[in-house]
């Protein structure tokens, strides 16, 4: 993929797919703020990036703060430039039946998700109208046409979509393109937490899930980093308000 050198920030880096994705980006030749939660967190993959040459900074910042959102952009600018490729992939799940989930089990997934992805592009949009061109990946689910124990989860993934949609419309103009992601089910900590809930091994968990699944595996945090490299390449400028599932199978 042939992409001009540009600022990328990957928001929930530390590890799982953030943490590919940032990877993946360096080795298109971008630098990369690794931003999360905590800030030593993130050493792992900016090392990682860094011995195989690439350019990046860690950053702890809570998306859904707006002060710690602003500060943390604010150093990517001095530290490697003005931010034009923003992926949005800080997330976190707190599963549960309708019935028995709390009012914080709500606002916690959707405050992340939606309220952390609408603070970060904000701040990062500014910069992406000055270059002239930008590139929003946001993470949405196949979650997002429903699943059960996740109510609140699938809410916000289908929120990313709807708001993916709006930000290619009002940011085409300015050589923005914005997209979502929608992964099937993905190896990381957040589906083993999935499986513990569940009390079941990891490995019999995704075992029963590959069977399911068209290409007859489960998803790994690379297949997602390798889709987000795409769009945020020059060749993708005319890919815009686009939901791409990636699920080994059709999903939508
Ligand atoms: P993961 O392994 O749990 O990683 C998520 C990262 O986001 C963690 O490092 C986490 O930090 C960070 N994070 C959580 N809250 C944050 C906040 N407020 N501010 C900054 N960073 C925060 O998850 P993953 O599986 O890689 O998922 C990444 C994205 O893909 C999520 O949006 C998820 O919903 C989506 N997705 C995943 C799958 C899947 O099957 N894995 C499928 C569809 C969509 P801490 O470790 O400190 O909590």
């Amino acid at each position: 993929m042939t992409s001009t050198p540009r600022v990328a920030v990957v928001t929930g880096a530390a590890r799982g797919i953030g943490a590919a994705t940032a990877r993946r980006l360096a080795a298109d030749g971008h630098a990369v703020a690794v931003v999360d939660l905590d800030e030593s967190a993130c050493a792992e993959t900016v090392s990682a990036i860094k011995d195989s040459g690439g350019r990046a900074v860690g950053m702890g910042a809570d998306v859904s703060d707006p002060a710690q959102v602003e500060a943390a952009v604010a150093r990517v600018v001095e530290q490697l430039g003005a931010p034009t490729i923003l992926v949005n992939n800080a997330g976190i799940i707190r599963d549960n039946l309708l019935f028995k989930m709390t009012v914080d089990d709500w606002d916690a997934v959707l405050s992340v998700h939606l309220r952390g992805a609408f603070l970060v592009t904000k701040a990062v949009q500014a910069h992406m109208v000055e270059a002239k061109w930008g590139r929003v990946v946001n993470l949405s689910s196949t979650s997002a046409q429903g699943n059960r124990g996740q109510v609140n989860y699938s809410a916000a993934k289908a929120g990313m979509q709807g708001f993916t949609k709006t930000l290619a419309i009002e940011l085409g103009r300015y050589g923005v393109t914005a997209n979502a992601v929608a992964p099937g089910f993905i190896a990381t900590d957040m589906t083993r937490a999935t499986a513990e809930r569940m009390k079941i091994s990891f490995e019999e968990f995704t075992e029963g899930v590959a069977e399911q699944v068209p290409v007859g595996r489960v998803g790994q945090p690379e297949d997602i980093a390798a889709t987000i490299s795409f769009l945020t390449s020059e060749e993708a400028g005319f890919v815009s308000g686009q939901v791409i599932y990636v699920a080994g199978g059709p999903a939508d």
